[in-house]
């Protein structure tokens, strides 16, 4: 398939799930279910599709890599069991490890509670020619925090700062902060993968009744669940207050994760498309130095 194809495809599979302007945005308009026009049997076709994207999104990579001008930083936030490690491992699956980089951001640190909640973030932004992929990230801090105020109050923040407006004033820092990356040449795509509250409970029993998947079961997991309605209720005003066209939010049906692939693979291609990425030109100079160079390794053994 010709690159210009696999772009097009590409963006009418991300489109329908991307936010970028977030004022009405509503989560209720968005089915974890949702699998487009595609049914299970299509399922190979899915499979088939996200290989061309993976083998698109190596060579796009191999391109910002060389060009060594623009970053990309992917965030991916959801609820557990969602599928942020799997959708991961299979989109990224074809890129080379040099230009890429993953954080998983957990409970902070005490060392981290020390700063503000930008600096653990910062330290590990992409470099240029990178792809930087946040497992969770600074959203968290309008999200779990939200949910539970008592992080809010280990954060050691100074109290006439804490007010009603406290999450006003994060989305809007947010806003400026990824503004502030786009003028530096870090290109930001957010996704939030959307699971059902009943399927995440088919995975947690999942995690429970298959040995090897006993390790990722959590109880804290399952007392989080408890909170379902109040994350919801996060995610939505997230979304809607950071939602931009510089760096849109996708929301992505998650309760099948064939199609959870496909849509971030799309996304991401979307992505890498829309830069202006190509290998560095070679100029009159060096295509001299470089014939001189075959001639040379040429005329020896
Ligand atoms: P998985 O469970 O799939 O392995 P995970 O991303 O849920 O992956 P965990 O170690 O289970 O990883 O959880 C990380 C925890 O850290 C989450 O509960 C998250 O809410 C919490 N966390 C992340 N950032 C912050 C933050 N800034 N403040 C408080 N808690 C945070
Ligand atoms: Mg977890």
């Amino acid at each position: 398939m010709k690159t210009k194809q696999i772009v097009k495809q590409a963006r009418d599979f991300a489109a329908p799930f991307r936010v970028a302007h977030g004022r009405k945005f509503r989560l209720r308009d968005f089915d974890p279910g949702d699998t487009l026009e595609l049914k299970s049997e299509d399922k190979p076709r899915a499979k088939e599709a996200l290989a061309i994207g993976v083998q698109a999104l190596a060579e796009l990579q191999d391109k910002l890599y060389a060009q060594d001008r623009w970053a990309v930083l992917l965030i991916f936030q959801a609820m557990d069991a969602a599928g942020k490690d799997s959708a991961i491992k299979h989109v990224m699956s074809g890129v080379n490890p040099q230009g890429c980089e993953v954080t998983s951001f957990k409970s902070p640190s005490s060392e981290e509670l020390d700063h503000d909640y930008l600096w653990r973030c910062m330290k590990v932004l992409p470099n240029r020619g990178h792809i930087g992929i946040f497992n969770r990230s600074y959203y968290e801090e309008t999200l779990v925090v939200r949910v539970h105020p008592e992080l809010l109050a280990k954060q050691k923040l100074p109290a006439p700062l804490v007010t009603k407006s406290i999450w006003k004033e994060r989305f809007r820092d947010i806003r400026g902060f990824e503004r502030y990356l786009g003028h530096n040449g870090i290109l930001v795509r957010k996704f939030f993968l959307h699971v059902s509250k009943k399927e995440q409970k088919c995975r947690f029993l999942e995690r429970i009744n298959n040995s090897e998947k006993n390790w990722k079961f959590s109880s804290d997991d399952v007392k989080e669940r408890g909170h379902w309605d109040a994350y919801m209720e996060a995610y939505e005003e997230m979304i809607r207050n950071t939602a931009t066209p510089e760096a849109p939010w996708h929301v992505v049906p998650a309760d099948n994760k064939w199609f959870t692939r496909v849509v971030v693979a799309a996304a991401i291609i979307e992505a890498l498309a829309s830069l202006d990425l190509h290998y560095p030109r070679v100029g009159p100079r060096q295509l001299k130095e470089l014939a001189a160079a075959k001639r040379a390794l040429l005329a020896r053994k």
